[in-house]
């Protein structure tokens, strides 16, 4: 049923009743957890909760459930923590199958022999946006389960023509969009949300540090802004790259394409090195 979303659509078929209908989905919120920490245990879930069956079994990572009334699909996904007994756990309800498609728990079902480490579902129509933990980069995958790389600003356009992304009629969904594009575009600039933030070389010479303090002085590092210009979303954010620090602009159209504008305000900087970039 993995195999394609036209397989998993028919074999998921569709709920046979509004939600306020059933008995059952009706006194169960759209997402419940469960959370086990030192033996102390937090659940929010109805006792109706317990009347979803088994519908999809998936190891110990989760599982899909289904309503026996109305056929309504719950994804369970658990994240066990530090100690031996935690657990986090998670029911969504998922009418529409394929935003359902493309949650980490499926993409997981769908890629078997990879090993799934983030799914961005929500940016580009009939894809989801993957990455792995055995390979760097991301990857489209198709609702067939083709994987294509989008590891550089050709494959990227080249992904945005194919399937244009709606993400600007929701500001924090443009920011997010913002934030992937770049990501491909400039994998190694380091996302900086504070000045205090930037990581320093040490020690400083005193020639190093007059430079620290007047980038300082001369920039307002603040966390990642959007806001409305006609259609457009305009992004703004700060980023160090190489030893510059940079308020950078990414202005989404509504089919997803982008203008990029780099403001440097401070360079030769001691930036420290060799950091993970994000
Ligand atoms: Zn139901």
């Amino acid at each position: 049923m993995f195999e394609s979303f036209d397989a998993f659509r028919a074999h998921c078929g569709a709920p046979m009743m509004p939600v306020d209908q059933c008995p059952i989905c009706s006194k169960i919120p759209a997402t419940t957890s469960r959370e086990v920490e030192d033996h102390s245990v937090r659940d929010d879930r109805p006792p109706e909760s317990l009347r979803l069956e088994t519908f999809v079994e998936g190891g110990a990572g989760g599982e899909l459930l289904r309503c026996p009334t109305c056929h309504r699909l719950y994804v369970s996904e658990v994240i066990f923590g530090a100690g031996y007994f935690d657990y986090y756990a998670s029911w969504e309800r998922y009418d529409d199958v394929e935003a359902l498609f493309n949650v980490a728990w499926c993409v997981a079902q769908r890629l078997p022999d990879r090993r799934v480490e983030y799914v961005l579902p929500d940016f580009f129509p009939n894809h989801a946006i993957v990455s792995f933990k055995d390979s760097d980069g991301w990857s489209a995958l198709d609702r067939n389960n083709r994987l294509t790389a989008v590891n550089d600003k050709a494959a990227l356009a080249k992904l945005i023509d194919s399937a244009p992304p709606r993400v600007t009629g929701d500001l924090d969904l443009a920011k997010r969009y913002a934030a992937f594009v770049d990501w491909v575009e400039n994998p190694d600039d380091r996302r900086q949300d504070t000045f205090q933030s930037i990581v320093w070389r040490q020690p400083l010479s005193d020639f190093e540090q007059q430079r620290v303090d007047e980038a300082r002085a001369a920039s307002r590092v603040e966390a990642a802004v959007g806001e409305r210009v006609g259609e457009h979303v305009r992004v703004r954010f700060w980023v160090t790259s190489e030893h510059r620090l940079i308020c950078r602009v990414i202005t989404v159209q509504p089919d997803g394409r982008y203008l990029r504008e780099d403001t440097v305000t401070a360079d030769y900087l001691p930036i420290a090195e060799n950091l993970p970039t994000r």
